[in-house]
């Protein structure tokens, strides 16, 4: 099926799928967990439209390329192109709050890391990037106060609070901005806190956005 953004309701929102940009350790527990040390500068990457799958549908893991961590993250819809922009104009160009999983080809990124190579393979494959529906900002109010849970198979594995960002929205996107002017229709990854691991076939996924949001889907 084609991706399309979709706000609540499900219905589709006006703006056309771009790119998405993500943020590499924003939380510091999760550094840790990964060995990584915290970067001094956010540590910034992008994952290309043709990565964009519908969380709601069942996402399809590759095949023979090592290990697929899920990682949990607070996804953020651009409404308004922001170029150079400063916080307050971030702040306006919110369009939508949604959930991602960045997943993540982690023994294939590891080798890429260890011999000083781009991670992309490893983070922008086909299918990398499900997505949620998004909210109106002002339905999920304090961004910096929300609870990231995810469970598989009923199990709890993330539950971190958006209020341990390293790097806040607004900075953030700010930040982004300097180098990658964003446009309507992209959409921002805010990082995932600790607790990343694998995920296999026939696992089922449950993703939760405080009381906003909840997404079941599957691995297939
Ligand atoms: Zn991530």
């Amino acid at each position: 099926m084609t991706y399309q953004h979709c706000v609540a309701d499900d219905r589709p929102a006006e703006l056309p799928l771009g790119k998405v940009v993500c943020i590499g350790r924003n939380y510091a527990d999760h550094a840790k967990e990964l060995n990584n040390p915290i970067p001094a500068e956010p540590l910034l990457f992008i994952k290309p439209a043709t990565s964009v799958v519908a969380m709601a549908e069942p996402f399809v893991l590759p095949r023979g390329l090592g290990e697929v961590h899920f990682e949990t993250e607070m996804a953020l819809l651009i409404g308004q192109q922001l170029r150079q922009a400063s916080e307050a104009d971030a702040a306006k160009a919110i369009a939508g709050v949604g959930l991602a999983l960045d997943l993540t080809l982690r023994d294939m990124q590891s080798k890429l890391k260890s011999q000083g190579q781009p991670w992309e393979k490893a983070k922008a494959f086909d299918g990398a990037c499900p997505l949620s529906v998004f909210l109106p900002p002002e339905q999920v109010g304090d961004l910096q106060q929300l609870q990231l849970r995810l469970t598989v198979n009923g199990e709890l594995r993330q539950d971190g609070n958006t209020s341990m960002m390293l790097n806040k929205v607004l900075p953030l996107l700010s930040y982004i901005s300097q180098f990658f002017t964003l446009e309507p229709g992209d959409v921002v990854l805010t990082g995932t806190p600790a607790g990343v691991g694998p995920v296999q076939t026939g696992d089922t996924l449950r993703v939760e956005l405080d009381r906003f949001l909840r997404i079941e889907t599957s691995a297939c």
